[in-house]
């Protein structure tokens, strides 16, 4: 009897050279600054992700219809730094052979990996950051490529007009200042309440420009209730149906995933049970358009 090296993302059945998409794991939490254990998110999700229905009802569409690659956890987590680089690598091959890329964390550091990877590529995107967090800070706890310092590297690598962020509600002082200087465009949670998320996503897709838009999703934007196991939760969020709702509003013009910060040790699999239906959603969406 085979075995299998490891859990793959459910209906992830595909080979390499055939796959439309393609999953990658980053098992990554060295600059935690709270709560340590998002490293055990890449197979929390891929565990979770069995309990769905393999039928979409609300798309009438069947997830085996899709070609699906995992190629199993990103082996060199070192430091940071490292592992930026070695996210940029592998993301640059799934570019290269005209994957989408889905990247399950893991810590926000690994994103710049990503957004590296499509400029390398030459391809210009815009970047959708949803996250309770404004990340902007230049540096945390001597660390570049902190968590805390996401939408930073992000905007180093595709001019600062190009990126926005929905849901934040977490700012500290000398982010602030850097943000009115820089000219940072974010939504906060509190102007989601107000205005409605739709109202919300449209300005903020209407707002980035490139065609092509790489989605970060750090799940602390969702409030704790739903998604308590995260880093560093941070109350008055968002709601699962608010995430969803932006996933299917950017889909269209979606190029790549990722999904961040899912930490399993804090709650009984809820979190990663969100982030397992929440890819799937995208991998439907994106199945759906030809
Ligand atoms: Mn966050
Ligand atoms: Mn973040």
């Amino acid at each position: 009897m085979q075995r299998a090296r490891f859990l793959h993302f459910a209906e992830a059945n595909a080979e390499w050279d055939e796959a439309r998409f393609a999953i990658l794991g980053v098992p990554f939490d060295g600059t935690c600054s709270y709560r340590p254990g998002s490293k055990f998110g890449p197979n929390a999700i891929r565990e979770a992700s069995y309990n769905f229905e393999i039928y979409h009802q609300e798309h009438d569409f069947d997830l085996e219809e899709l070609s699906i690659f995992d190629a199993g956890n990103l082996e060199e987590c070192g430091s940071a730094d490292a592992t930026v680089d070695a996210v940029e690598e592998q993301v640059s091959q799934m570019l290269a052979a005209g994957k989408f890329p889905i990247l399950l964390g893991g810590e926000h550091s690994i994103t710049s990996g990503a957004v590296k990877a499509y400029r390398a590529m030459k391809r210009k995107v815009g970047v959708l950051q949803f996250d309770a967090h404004l990340d902007f800070r230049d540096e945390y706890l001597g660390q570049r490529n902190s968590h805390a310092c996401a939408s930073r590297r992000i905007s180093d690598i595709v001019g600062v007009s190009n990126i926005t962020l929905v849901g934040v509600r977490s700012i500290c002082k000398d982010e602030m200042a850097d943000a009115k200087r820089l000219k940072l465009k974010y939504f906060t949670a509190d102007e989601v309440v107000e205005r409605g998320i739709a109202a919300v996503v449209d300005d903020a897709l209407a707002y980035l420009k490139p065609k092509d838009i790489y989605v970060t999703v750090d799940i602390d934007g969702v409030d704790p209730a739903y998604a308590p196991g995260v880093g560093t939760p941070e109350p008055f969020g968002l709601t699962d149906r608010d995430l969803k709702m932006l996933l299917t509003k950017a889909a269209p013009r979606m190029v790549g995933l990722d999904l961040v910060e899912v930490c399993p040790p804090f709650d009984k699999g809820n979190t990663a049970a969100l982030a397992a239906r929440l890819v799937r959603e995208v991998l439907v969406l994106k199945g759906k358009q030809k």
